[in-house]
């Protein structure tokens, strides 16, 4: 039952109800007619008995005079009398009975004055008793109306309610799915809104048509929310995008005086070690700071991107050199085979930024003496561009999460490199401006396959 939707189940229950209470119903409407049907046929035979009784020529008349009366009063086949003696004999019937059902009636006895019997060829009858004096004899008379009639119309209102209750259930039933969806496709139509407010959105509201209703009272609660989770995403930006600037100084300021200290020391190794290390980690930290600062510049959305027609080829070219040195320290094979004329619509400074995220990777993930691949090349309406490795790879799993800000694959090997955690999130951001999906190709211990897939300039 708990898997079913909220509209199945409203469904479910309202037509529970319903059934319950037609069933009910029905029952009690049967119930009713039979005992006023009852009545009715014990209302007739008491009035021929009391008709009977009263006959002032009765007592004289003697049994001829019975038998005149019990045909006067329903003397058909309908509605039949007879009388006994004290001794059990019939003194007076009309002909309709047969033996077997004057045996059956010969049984009739006890303090109940009417009883329902089934007779065996005159069928279901009820049976009326009382007594009357002939001719100064005191003896028993039967009154019967037969049943036959009764139980006739009583089948064929049970048929008739047996036959439309259940149509009226699957009407009620298909009612009440009709009602369960009109009432509840304002909470589809709040959860498709919400679901499209995420972080890069979190400006938008929910619309409230009535603020006074329950979906209305929802849709201010979610939008209260919206309002506090966007203060406190503005406070972290701005905390971030603070932080950052305040930090470029002092690490220019800690670069220069390592630089102007490691000149100093030129005669002591150890004080010189000592400040290469301080200008390393100034680096990273440089870079650290810088990426944060394009990251929270994209979520404030003052990015600018000055498109323009670029020549990719020449772009990535230029970074497959820039970045060789850093591949020939590794004694790594640094290959590049690009397709010229691969023109894009793109802000050049920005795929350069892209490019070089790539290919560091590659050169920081790939051990000494490996090969890093960068292709450009047409495919359909897209240029993509290729970087591959034969490095220590992406574990199965990962694909979506180093995407994420700050997430760094939990190996060894990997914290063993220097990174942040910030380079591929900006890849992602700079081809997403770019329309350009990015697809990781491979995911295995060995070897990682980058593509970036960008819409040719028409
Ligand atoms: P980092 O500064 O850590 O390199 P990135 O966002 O560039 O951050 O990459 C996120 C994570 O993805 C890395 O920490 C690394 O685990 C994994 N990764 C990225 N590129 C490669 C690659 N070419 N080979 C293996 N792992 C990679």
């Amino acid at each position: 039952m708990r898997r079913l939707s909220i509209r199945w189940r409203i469904t479910l229950w309202n037509t529970l109800a319903f059934a319950v209470i037609l069933i009910g119903f029905g029952i009690t409407v049967f119930l009713l007619l039979l005992q006023t049907h009852y009545q009715q046929v014990d209302r007739q035979l008491s009035n021929r008995l009391e008709r009977i009784q009263q006959d002032p020529q009765l007592a004289t008349a003697g049994v001829a005079r019975l038998e005149t009366l019990l045909h006067e009063h329903g003397g058909h086949t309908h509605s039949l009398g007879l009388a006994r003696s004290e001794a059990g004999q019939w003194v007076g019937y009309t002909n309709a009975l047969t033996e077997r059902d004057l045996a059956a009636l010969g049984n009739v006895n006890g303090p109940a004055p009417v009883k329902t019997m089934s007779l065996p060829d005159y069928g279901r009858a009820r049976v009326l008793s009382g007594t009357i004096t002939v001719e100064g004899e005191p003896l028993e008379l039967l009154l019967l109306a037969d049943l036959e009639h009764m139980d006739e119309e009583m089948a064929l209102v049970l048929w008739s309610l047996l036959g439309t209750t259940p149509v009226a259930i699957l009407l009620a039933a298909a009612v009440a799915y009709f009602l369960a969806r009109q009432s509840l496709a304002p909470v589809q139509q709040l959860r498709r809104r919400t679901d499209q407010i995420n972080a890069q959105h979190l400006s938008q509201r929910l619309p409230v048509s009535n603020p006074h209703d329950e979906l209305g009272l929802l849709a201010q609660t979610i939008n209260s929310m919206i309002g506090r989770l966007e203060r406190s995403f503005q406070e972290i930006q701005r905390f971030t995008a603070d932080a950052s600037h305040e930090l470029r100084t002092p690490i220019a300021v800690i670069r220069s005086e390592a630089e102007l200290g490691h000149e100093h020391a030129a005669d002591n190794e150890k004080a010189q070690q000592r400040f290469s290390s301080i200008l390393e980690e100034c680096g990273r930290l440089g870079r650290l700071t810088e990426q944060l600062l394009a990251l929270c510049r994209e979520d404030a959305g003052v990015t600018q991107m000055n498109f323009a027609e670029v020549d990719l080829a020449e772009v990535v070219s230029e970074c497959v050199e820039a970045m060789r040195p850093l591949a020939d320290e590794k004694q790594q094979q640094l290959l590049a085979d690009l397709e010229v004329g691969a023109n894009i619509s793109g802000d050049a400074q920005r795929l350069r930024q892209l490019t070089i995220n790539l290919i560091d990777n590659a050169i920081k993930y790939t051990p000494q003496g490996g090969q890093i691949e960068v292709t450009l090349k047409p495919q359909g309406n897209t240029q993509t561009l290729t970087v591959s490795d034969t490095g220590i790879g992406i574990p199965t799993g990962q694909a979506e999460r180093i995407f994420e800000r700050f997430y760094r694959v939990p190996s060894t090997k990997t914290q063993k490199q220097e990174g942040s955690g910030l380079g591929l999130c900006i890849v992602q951001s700079i081809a997403t401006a770019h329309g350009a999906p990015v697809v990781l190709q491979s995911e295995g211990a060995t070897g990682s396959t980058f593509m970036v897939h960008f819409p040719r300039s028409s």
